[in-house]
Protein backbone atom coordinates (compact mmCIF):
# COMPACT_ATOMS: atom_id res chain seq x y z
CA UNK A 1 0.00 0.00 0.00
CA UNK A 2 1.39 3.41 -0.84
CA UNK A 3 2.04 5.90 1.90
CA UNK A 4 -0.44 8.78 1.45
CA UNK A 5 -3.93 8.01 0.33
CA UNK A 6 -7.27 9.28 0.68
CA UNK A 7 -9.13 9.14 3.75
CA UNK A 8 -11.32 6.01 3.54
CA UNK A 9 -14.98 7.06 3.19
CA UNK A 10 -16.22 3.98 4.52
CA UNK A 11 -15.00 4.86 7.74
CA UNK A 12 -16.08 8.39 7.77
CA UNK A 13 -18.28 9.98 5.62
CA UNK A 14 -17.08 11.89 2.44
CA UNK A 15 -18.39 15.11 4.37
CA UNK A 16 -16.72 14.76 7.18
CA UNK A 17 -13.42 16.46 8.46
CA UNK A 18 -11.53 19.41 6.66
CA UNK A 19 -11.51 19.85 2.98
CA UNK A 20 -8.65 18.79 1.23
CA UNK A 21 -8.59 17.69 -1.99
CA UNK A 22 -9.84 14.21 -2.84
CA UNK A 23 -9.73 13.93 1.32
CA UNK A 24 -5.79 13.34 1.16
CA UNK A 25 -3.52 13.48 4.17
CA UNK A 26 -3.04 17.88 4.61
CA UNK A 27 1.13 17.22 4.47
CA UNK A 28 3.36 20.92 4.06
CA UNK A 29 6.60 18.85 4.20
CA UNK A 30 7.22 16.89 0.66
CA UNK A 31 8.84 13.47 1.08
CA UNK A 32 10.28 10.97 -1.27
CA UNK A 33 7.29 8.70 -0.50
CA UNK A 34 4.82 11.18 -2.81
CA UNK A 35 3.96 11.22 -6.09
CA UNK A 36 2.51 14.11 -6.52
CA UNK A 37 0.86 16.77 -4.16
CA UNK A 38 -1.97 19.00 -4.97
CA UNK A 39 -1.54 22.79 -3.74
CA UNK A 40 -3.45 25.95 -3.83
CA UNK A 41 -1.87 29.11 -5.09
CA UNK A 42 -4.84 31.79 -4.31
CA UNK A 43 -3.77 34.48 -5.94
CA UNK A 44 -5.74 36.50 -8.28
CA UNK A 45 -4.03 40.39 -8.81
CA UNK A 46 -3.44 39.43 -12.35
CA UNK A 47 -6.55 39.24 -13.64
CA UNK A 48 -7.72 41.49 -15.62
CA UNK A 49 -11.45 41.49 -15.95
CA UNK A 50 -13.49 39.79 -13.08
CA UNK A 51 -11.66 38.72 -9.82
CA UNK A 52 -12.45 36.37 -6.98
CA UNK A 53 -10.05 33.86 -8.30
CA UNK A 54 -8.03 33.34 -5.36
CA UNK A 55 -11.17 31.37 -3.66
CA UNK A 56 -10.54 28.44 -6.66
CA UNK A 57 -8.72 26.17 -4.75
CA UNK A 58 -11.27 26.14 -1.85
CA UNK A 59 -14.06 25.98 -4.05
CA UNK A 60 -11.85 22.83 -6.06
CA UNK A 61 -11.16 20.77 -2.75
CA UNK A 62 -14.80 21.60 -1.05
CA UNK A 63 -16.62 19.81 -4.13
CA UNK A 64 -13.15 17.00 -4.38
CA UNK A 65 -14.48 15.22 -1.50
CA UNK A 66 -16.78 12.95 -3.78
CA UNK A 67 -14.12 11.97 -5.93
CA UNK A 68 -13.28 8.14 -5.77
CA UNK A 69 -10.22 6.56 -6.11
CA UNK A 70 -10.76 3.32 -8.68
CA UNK A 71 -11.47 5.50 -12.46
CA UNK A 72 -13.23 3.15 -14.03
CA UNK A 73 -12.53 5.01 -17.99
CA UNK A 74 -8.95 4.24 -17.04
CA UNK A 75 -9.72 0.94 -15.36
CA UNK A 76 -7.27 2.03 -12.58
CA UNK A 77 -7.05 2.28 -8.88
CA UNK A 78 -4.95 5.38 -8.59
CA UNK A 79 -3.61 4.73 -5.41
CA UNK A 80 -2.68 0.87 -5.68
CA UNK A 81 0.43 2.61 -7.83
CA UNK A 82 1.06 5.99 -6.31
CA UNK A 83 1.03 8.17 -2.96
CA UNK A 84 -0.29 12.06 -2.85
CA UNK A 85 -1.32 14.68 -0.41
CA UNK A 86 -2.59 18.14 -0.01
CA UNK A 87 0.10 20.23 -0.01
CA UNK A 88 -2.06 23.50 1.30
CA UNK A 89 -1.73 26.69 -0.13
CA UNK A 90 1.16 28.47 -1.39
CA UNK A 91 1.56 31.65 0.76
CA UNK A 92 1.29 34.19 -2.23
CA UNK A 93 1.15 38.17 -1.33
CA UNK A 94 -2.45 39.71 -2.47
CA UNK A 95 -1.87 42.26 -4.94
CA UNK A 96 2.16 41.75 -5.38
CA UNK A 97 2.68 39.73 -8.24
CA UNK A 98 6.60 39.73 -8.48
CA UNK A 99 6.37 38.87 -4.83
CA UNK A 100 3.95 36.54 -4.94
CA UNK A 101 6.10 34.41 -8.10
CA UNK A 102 9.03 34.30 -5.52
CA UNK A 103 6.55 32.85 -2.92
CA UNK A 104 5.57 30.06 -5.69
CA UNK A 105 8.92 29.28 -6.83
CA UNK A 106 10.26 28.88 -3.35
CA UNK A 107 7.27 26.45 -2.29
CA UNK A 108 7.35 24.38 -5.65
CA UNK A 109 10.95 24.24 -5.59
CA UNK A 110 11.58 21.26 -2.77
CA UNK A 111 8.74 19.32 -4.73
CA UNK A 112 10.12 19.56 -7.87
CA UNK A 113 13.51 18.57 -6.18
CA UNK A 114 12.37 15.51 -4.76
CA UNK A 115 10.92 14.32 -8.10
CA UNK A 116 7.42 14.91 -6.68
CA UNK A 117 4.69 16.35 -9.55
CA UNK A 118 3.07 19.75 -8.60
CA UNK A 119 -0.57 20.35 -9.70
CA UNK A 120 -1.25 23.42 -8.49
CA UNK A 121 -4.97 25.12 -8.36
CA UNK A 122 -5.31 28.94 -9.08
CA UNK A 123 -5.64 31.40 -8.93
CA UNK A 124 -5.84 33.16 -11.69
CA UNK A 125 -3.16 32.04 -14.91
CA UNK A 126 -0.26 34.86 -14.37
CA UNK A 127 0.92 31.87 -11.45
CA UNK A 128 1.78 29.91 -14.09
CA UNK A 129 5.49 31.72 -14.62
CA UNK A 130 6.24 30.85 -10.91
CA UNK A 131 5.45 27.30 -11.43
CA UNK A 132 7.64 26.91 -14.73
CA UNK A 133 10.41 28.87 -12.84
CA UNK A 134 11.17 26.28 -10.45
CA UNK A 135 10.49 23.60 -12.83
CA UNK A 136 12.32 24.40 -15.41
CA UNK A 137 15.49 24.56 -12.32
CA UNK A 138 15.33 20.76 -12.35
CA UNK A 139 14.31 19.71 -16.00
CA UNK A 140 15.03 22.51 -18.24
CA UNK A 141 13.19 24.37 -20.74
CA UNK A 142 9.78 22.04 -21.00
CA UNK A 143 7.20 21.40 -23.43
CA UNK A 144 3.85 23.31 -22.53
CA UNK A 145 0.39 21.99 -23.14
CA UNK A 146 -2.13 24.22 -23.08
CA UNK A 147 -5.72 24.06 -22.90
CA UNK A 148 -7.05 27.86 -22.82
CA UNK A 149 -9.46 29.96 -25.00
CA UNK A 150 -7.09 32.64 -24.22
CA UNK A 151 -3.14 32.16 -25.98
CA UNK A 152 -1.83 34.51 -23.01
CA UNK A 153 0.74 35.57 -25.07
CA UNK A 154 0.36 39.74 -25.17
CA UNK A 155 3.39 41.69 -24.68
CA UNK A 156 2.11 44.02 -22.05
CA UNK A 157 -1.59 44.85 -20.54
CA UNK A 158 -2.09 48.46 -19.47
CA UNK A 159 1.63 49.33 -19.87
CA UNK A 160 2.22 45.75 -17.51
CA UNK A 161 4.38 42.74 -18.44
CA UNK A 162 2.64 40.53 -15.96
CA UNK A 163 -0.41 38.74 -15.46
CA UNK A 164 -3.01 36.66 -16.95
CA UNK A 165 -2.52 37.61 -20.50
CA UNK A 166 1.00 37.68 -20.83
CA UNK A 167 2.45 35.02 -18.96
CA UNK A 168 3.41 32.50 -21.55
CA UNK A 169 5.37 35.55 -23.64
CA UNK A 170 7.24 35.78 -20.40
CA UNK A 171 7.86 31.99 -20.14
CA UNK A 172 9.33 31.63 -23.33
CA UNK A 173 11.97 35.16 -23.01
CA UNK A 174 12.86 33.34 -19.49
CA UNK A 175 13.81 30.66 -21.42
CA UNK A 176 10.92 28.04 -19.30
CA UNK A 177 9.67 26.62 -22.45
CA UNK A 178 10.93 24.48 -25.18
CA UNK A 179 8.64 25.85 -27.80
CA UNK A 180 9.35 23.62 -30.65
CA UNK A 181 7.51 20.92 -28.67
CA UNK A 182 4.35 22.82 -26.89
CA UNK A 183 1.32 23.62 -28.13
CA UNK A 184 -2.22 25.68 -27.48
CA UNK A 185 -5.57 24.41 -28.32
CA UNK A 186 -8.87 26.09 -27.34
CA UNK A 187 -8.27 30.07 -28.38
CA UNK A 188 -11.76 31.88 -29.61
CA UNK A 189 -13.50 34.78 -28.96
CA UNK A 190 -13.15 38.46 -30.12
CA UNK A 191 -9.75 39.78 -30.28
CA UNK A 192 -8.24 43.04 -30.18
CA UNK A 193 -6.27 41.99 -33.41
CA UNK A 194 -5.71 39.37 -35.55
CA UNK A 195 -2.31 39.46 -33.97
CA UNK A 196 -3.28 38.40 -30.75
CA UNK A 197 -3.56 34.68 -32.43
CA UNK A 198 0.02 35.82 -34.44
CA UNK A 199 1.59 36.27 -31.63
CA UNK A 200 1.54 32.72 -30.29
CA UNK A 201 2.19 31.65 -33.80
CA UNK A 202 5.13 33.79 -33.53
CA UNK A 203 6.33 32.19 -30.79
CA UNK A 204 6.94 29.26 -32.11
CA UNK A 205 4.00 27.59 -30.60
CA UNK A 206 1.46 25.41 -32.64
CA UNK A 207 -2.12 26.94 -32.24
CA UNK A 208 -5.55 25.45 -32.45
CA UNK A 209 -8.53 27.36 -32.27
CA UNK A 210 -11.91 25.75 -30.63
CA UNK A 211 -13.34 25.69 -33.95
CA UNK A 212 -10.14 24.12 -35.76
CA UNK A 213 -10.11 21.16 -32.90
CA UNK A 214 -14.02 20.37 -33.21
CA UNK A 215 -13.53 19.92 -36.91
CA UNK A 216 -10.31 18.17 -36.50
CA UNK A 217 -12.23 15.96 -33.68
CA UNK A 218 -10.34 14.32 -30.31
CA UNK A 219 -9.02 11.47 -31.26
CA UNK A 220 -7.10 13.41 -34.19
CA UNK A 221 -6.11 16.30 -31.93
CA UNK A 222 -4.68 13.71 -29.58
CA UNK A 223 -2.38 12.45 -32.53
CA UNK A 224 -1.51 15.90 -33.06
CA UNK A 225 -0.24 16.60 -29.38
CA UNK A 226 1.59 13.55 -28.89
CA UNK A 227 3.32 14.03 -32.72
CA UNK A 228 4.22 17.66 -31.18
CA UNK A 229 5.33 16.77 -27.80
CA UNK A 230 7.08 13.75 -28.39
CA UNK A 231 9.38 12.61 -25.98
CA UNK A 232 10.73 14.78 -22.96
CA UNK A 233 9.75 16.66 -20.12
CA UNK A 234 5.90 18.24 -20.37
CA UNK A 235 4.03 20.45 -18.38
CA UNK A 236 -0.09 20.66 -18.64
CA UNK A 237 -1.58 24.18 -18.10
CA UNK A 238 -5.38 23.95 -18.10
CA UNK A 239 -7.34 27.70 -18.12
CA UNK A 240 -11.31 26.08 -17.07
CA UNK A 241 -12.38 28.83 -19.72
CA UNK A 242 -11.29 26.49 -22.35
CA UNK A 243 -14.64 24.77 -21.37
CA UNK A 244 -18.27 25.85 -22.48
CA UNK A 245 -19.44 29.21 -20.10
CA UNK A 246 -22.32 25.96 -20.01
CA UNK A 247 -19.91 23.33 -17.86
CA UNK A 248 -18.10 26.09 -16.50
CA UNK A 249 -19.27 30.02 -15.85
CA UNK A 250 -17.73 30.32 -12.64
CA UNK A 251 -13.85 31.77 -14.56
CA UNK A 252 -12.92 35.72 -14.77
CA UNK A 253 -13.18 35.57 -18.60
CA UNK A 254 -15.85 33.55 -20.03
CA UNK A 255 -15.55 33.07 -23.76
CA UNK A 256 -18.87 31.21 -25.82
CA UNK A 257 -18.89 28.21 -27.64
CA UNK A 258 -16.16 26.10 -26.21
CA UNK A 259 -15.67 22.36 -25.83
CA UNK A 260 -18.01 20.42 -22.94
CA UNK A 261 -16.75 18.78 -20.57
CA UNK A 262 -16.79 15.50 -22.50
CA UNK A 263 -14.19 16.55 -24.47
CA UNK A 264 -12.43 17.94 -22.07
CA UNK A 265 -12.38 14.39 -20.16
CA UNK A 266 -11.73 12.89 -23.13
CA UNK A 267 -8.71 14.74 -23.80
CA UNK A 268 -7.08 14.45 -20.42
CA UNK A 269 -7.74 11.04 -20.71
CA UNK A 270 -6.32 10.60 -23.89
CA UNK A 271 -2.70 12.28 -22.73
CA UNK A 272 -1.33 8.74 -21.84
CA UNK A 273 2.55 7.89 -22.57
CA UNK A 274 3.30 11.52 -22.18
CA UNK A 275 6.54 12.36 -19.43
CA UNK A 276 4.50 14.80 -17.31
CA UNK A 277 6.26 17.08 -14.73
CA UNK A 278 3.79 19.42 -13.52
CA UNK A 279 -0.06 20.47 -13.99
CA UNK A 280 -2.34 23.26 -12.92
CA UNK A 281 -5.64 24.17 -13.13
CA UNK A 282 -6.00 27.81 -13.05
CA UNK A 283 -9.37 30.45 -13.32
CA UNK A 284 -11.95 29.11 -11.37
CA UNK A 285 -13.72 31.72 -9.66
CA UNK A 286 -16.33 30.62 -7.38
CA UNK A 287 -18.41 33.68 -6.66
CA UNK A 288 -19.34 33.37 -10.35
CA UNK A 289 -20.44 29.61 -10.36
CA UNK A 290 -23.62 27.83 -9.91
CA UNK A 291 -24.21 24.87 -8.20
CA UNK A 292 -20.66 24.15 -8.54
CA UNK A 293 -21.14 23.43 -11.80
CA UNK A 294 -17.09 24.83 -12.47
CA UNK A 295 -15.97 23.06 -9.27
CA UNK A 296 -16.98 20.34 -10.29
CA UNK A 297 -15.55 20.44 -13.34
CA UNK A 298 -12.42 21.38 -12.41
CA UNK A 299 -12.13 18.48 -9.80
CA UNK A 300 -12.80 15.77 -12.23
CA UNK A 301 -10.36 17.11 -14.78
CA UNK A 302 -7.65 17.23 -11.79
CA UNK A 303 -8.71 13.89 -11.11
CA UNK A 304 -7.67 12.76 -14.32
CA UNK A 305 -4.59 14.61 -14.22
CA UNK A 306 -3.65 12.30 -11.37
CA UNK A 307 -4.96 9.50 -13.13
CA UNK A 308 -2.09 9.96 -15.78
CA UNK A 309 0.58 10.00 -13.23
CA UNK A 310 -1.26 6.58 -11.83
CA UNK A 311 -0.95 4.99 -15.11
CA UNK A 312 2.55 6.23 -15.95
CA UNK A 313 3.86 4.53 -12.51
CA UNK A 314 1.81 1.79 -13.74
CA UNK A 315 3.57 1.10 -16.76
CA UNK A 316 7.06 1.94 -15.12
CA UNK A 317 6.61 -0.95 -12.45
CA UNK A 318 5.25 -3.65 -15.09
CA UNK A 319 7.65 -2.76 -17.55
CA UNK A 320 10.17 -5.59 -17.18
CA UNK A 321 13.50 -4.66 -15.33
CA UNK A 322 16.95 -5.32 -17.52
CA UNK A 323 17.94 -7.97 -15.39
CA UNK A 324 14.67 -10.04 -15.92
CA UNK A 325 15.51 -9.43 -19.60
CA UNK A 326 18.45 -10.90 -19.60
MN1 LIG B 1 -5.33 31.55 -19.50
MN1 LIG C 1 -8.33 31.90 -20.67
Amino acid sequence: MTKYQPKNSFESPRFCGPRTFMRLPFVEQADCDMDFIITGIPFDAGQSFRTGARFGPEAIRDFSILLRPYNPEQKINIFDYISGVDYGDIPVVPGYIMETYEKIEAGLTPVVEKGIIPISLGGDHSMTLGELRAIAKKHGPVALLQFDAHSDTWDSYFDKKYNHGTVFRRAIEEGLIDVSRSIQIGMRGGLYGIEDLDDARNLGLEVYTTNEYKKAGVERMLEIIHARIGEGPVFLSFDIDFLDPVYAPGTGTPEVAGASIDDALAFVRGLTNLDFVGFDLVEVLPAYDHGQITAAAAANIVYEFITLIALAKKAKLEQPSLLELN
